[in-house]
């Protein structure tokens, strides 16, 4: 009997086991399209910036070559100075330098504040960009690490089916059914290792009957509540150490 109940712990460690490699590949496949769309996001962010960048960084050459062009303009009206005539061709001409330099002033302020806008952004723009090379390589080492756990499950998987066949023969056929039926039904647990009288896996309190039975070892016995398969640990132990 107690060779028995070690078989049926073990089925389970090996149905969880086994489990646990399966999960990992759904998380693994879950985790690939998380990312992708985290970065698709990330990645379209980006090239918003750059082309609001981009944007920014041509009004701000625009604004230069106004600048020197009303420049070369104003050098211009200065040099016809010298060829004045009469005082009304004097008065147009300052009121033109001086018209001339309102306007260059005022584009200058604008190109300041253009020149200090686009700083902020790409400061800006180069934190996003760092921020995004260590998103991918953090996400790159989460995936090494959960692959290099799926390649060694994967490895011990295949003796873990071997030796699931092999207890599987040793074991009454009826009590495999059992075993297989509640691990259909239960997701994949069908035996609980007890520590006292609450059954590990459904929280609830088996009967004194069923706790005694299984303290003394000589049954194969079901939680009332949950169905599960009982094991008591202390007695399994004990007799493992004998
Ligand atoms: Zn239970």
């Amino acid at each position: 009997m107690k060779e028995t109940l070690q078989f049926l712990v073990e089925l389970q460690e090996l149905e969880d086991s086994l489990r646990s490699l399966t999960q990992m590949r759904k998380r693994r496949e879950s985790l690939e399209i998380e990312n992708a769309e985290t970065l698709e996001f990330f990645e379209t962010m980006l090239t918003e910036r750059e082309a609001a960048l981009s944007e920014v960084s041509t009004f701000c050459k625009e604004k230069n070559s106004e600048i020197e062009e009303a420049e070369g303009n104003a050098r211009r009206a200065r040099s016809r100075l010298s060829q004045i005539k009469s005082q009304r061709e004097l008065t147009a001409l300052n009121k033109e330098l001086d018209t001339a330099r309102r306007t260059n002033l005022a584009r200058s302020e604008e190109l300041a504040k253009l020149t200090e806008q686009l700083e902020a952004s790409q400061t800006d723009y180069e934190k996003k960009k760092a921020e995004h090379a260590a998103l991918v390589e953090a996400m790159a080492d989460t995936q090494k690490a959960l692959t290099e756990s799926i390649d060694a499950a994967e490895v011990a998987a295949n003796d873990q089916r071997t030796r699931q066949v092999e207890i599987k023969k040793q074991v009454d056929r009826t009590l495999v059914s059992r075993f297989e039926r509640i691990l259909r039904g239960r997701d994949g647990s069908a035996v609980v290792l007890m520590n006292n009288e609450t059954c590990s896996a459904c929280r609830m309190n088996v009967s004194p009957q069923v706790y005694i039975r299984l303290q003394r070892m000589e049954t194969i016995e079901n939680c009332d509540h949950c169905k599960r398969l009982l094991v008591f640990r202390a007695v399994l132990e004990e007799s493992t150490s004998a």
